[in-house]
């Protein structure tokens, strides 16, 4: 599919502002939206555009919005923080949104209220739950506790172990390894571990030209955008890059610097980036929306309403994802404007669309300047209930390209207005 049809059906989403919700503006009703996220921020902003009648409230543990894509290049040393960072005022002062910087501790899905660290609570007619990921240290011997976690960071929630990565390669020692361990999917981004692994490399290479990059995939292969990114390991990053597929991390002696895989035995490394298995956020699987294998929440992907509690939602990387379709930021930004409709249309009695679509466009950087895509078109299977590949849709670039590199740069600015402004 061509570029232009792919910009085309995925305007098809963001035209339902225009048209179809509008109608719904007196409905009323109190929404409150848990995660400020790429999926809840987009959605908390839309409900109040397509139902300006509801009252909406998002709940975010954070002051600041900090954003994951690019965040691999503040490791690398080509951005800042300052250009992951975003505030929440206009979701306020333009769209009208109660913004409470608290954490949810609690759902209360017969009283329809969620509790607040602050002891606070908030009631609801309908509860849109967005709280990303979290991580499975329990299934990770050797990383249970916190001060092991923070010796083999996984700096996959943008933050404070981004930076730490990006201390710990700066003063990396001359010829020093920096390894990497990928979990099984599913995970948040699945090209994002290879951009790093290009990435880090690219500066070993500028500033380190001896270090090594060892990738220690649990996965049998690259999992995205696999023969371009094979490609770059081999050519841009050869003798930097040693890519070992298959890896199952047995153990971890955060204190000394080694991982013990099944197959490959005691690995040491200067610095250890350890990506552990991931699962719904928190609150969403104490809140029991957890059905998938006590880890993903399973919706119906009319309304993203959750299988198992009524009157709740559920949007981003913590649902159960259609076959074939990636946890990613894009991703969450089309769920959540296909979320704040069905919303929009409940509350106003009306029913959901029966045939939505969405977009997703994955950029990855491969050094400082060139980046290369995955897109993909999903619809609605009213037969399978589920989200599947349009025919003859999606595209991956032929190669890595500057051309693409001010593309994804584009694409960043273009997401974080949409999801924030
Ligand atoms: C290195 C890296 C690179 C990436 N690159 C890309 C990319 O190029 N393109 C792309 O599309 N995607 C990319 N992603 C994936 C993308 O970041 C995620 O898919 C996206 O952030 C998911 O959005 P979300 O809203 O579900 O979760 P998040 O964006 O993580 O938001 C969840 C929010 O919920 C808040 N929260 C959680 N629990 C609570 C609670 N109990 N109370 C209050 N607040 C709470 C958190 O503070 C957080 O702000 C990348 C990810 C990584 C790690």
């Amino acid at each position: 599919m061509h570029r232009r049809d792919i910009l085309r059906l995925a305007g098809a989403v963001a035209a339902l502002g225009a048209f179809g919700p509008a109608a719904s503006a007196a409905s009323g009703g109190r929404v409150v939206v848990v995660g400020g996220g790429f999926a809840g921020a987009t959605c908390a902003k839309y409900i109040r555009t397509w139902s300006p009648g509801t009252e909406v409230t998002l709940v975010e543990a954070s002051r600041d919005f900090i954003s994951c894509p690019m965040s691999n290049r503040v490791i690398a040393g080509m951005l800042g923080m300052r250009d992951l960072t975003r505030n929440y005022r206009a979701l306020e002062s333009r769209h009208g949104i109660r913004l409470v910087h608290d954490t949810v501790t609690a759902i209360d899905t017969d009283a329809r209220e969620v509790r607040l660290a602050s002891g606070a609570s908030l009631a609801y007619d309908r509860l849109v739950i967005a709280p990303g990921v979290d991580f499975a240290y329990e299934t990770m011997p050797g990383l249970e506790s916190a001060g092991a976690q923070r010796l083999m960071p996984h700096a996959w929630k943008a933050g404070p172990q981004t930076l730490d990565l990006r201390q710990r390669l700066t003063t990396l020692r001359e010829g020093g390894v920096f390894a990497m361990h990928i979990p099984k999917v599913p995970f948040r981004c699945p090209p994002g571990p290879y951009e790093r692994a290009c990435l880090v490399a690219s500066a070993m290479k500028r500033f380190n030209p001896r270090g090594k990059v060892l990738v220690f995939d649990s996965n049998p292969d690259i999992l995205a955008k696999r023969d371009l990114f094979f490609h770059s390991f081999v050519s841009e990053y050869k003798g930097i890059i040693e890519y070992i597929p298959n890896a199952g991390f047995e153990s971890a002696n955060a204190a000394q610097g080694r991982v013990t895989f099944d197959v490959h035995g005691e690995v040491d490394a200067d610095i250890w980036n350890v990506i552990p298995p991931q699962r719904a956020g928190n609150v969403a699987r104490t809140g029991g929306l957890a059905n998938v294998d006590n880890r993903w929440c399973e919706v119906d992907f009319l309304t993203y309403e959750s299988r198992v509690v009524p009157n709740v939602h559920i949007i981003g990387d913590s649902i159960a994802s259609a076959p074939g379709t990636p946890k990613s930021g894009h991703m969450a930004n089309q769920q959540a404007k296909v979320c704040a409709a069905a919303i929009a249309a409940l509350l106003a009695g009306r029913a959901p669309s029966d045939e939505p679509i969405i977009a997703n466009t994955c950029y990855s950087f491969v050094n400082d300047k060139e980046a290369m895509h995955v897109a993909g078109v999903y619809k609605f299977d009213a037969e399978k209930r589920t989200m599947v590949s349009v025919p003859g849709s999606g595209g991956l670039s032929p190669s890595s390209s500057s051309e693409e590199g001010f593309m994804a740069v584009a694409w960043i600015f273009n997401i974080l207005n949409d999801t924030l402004s």
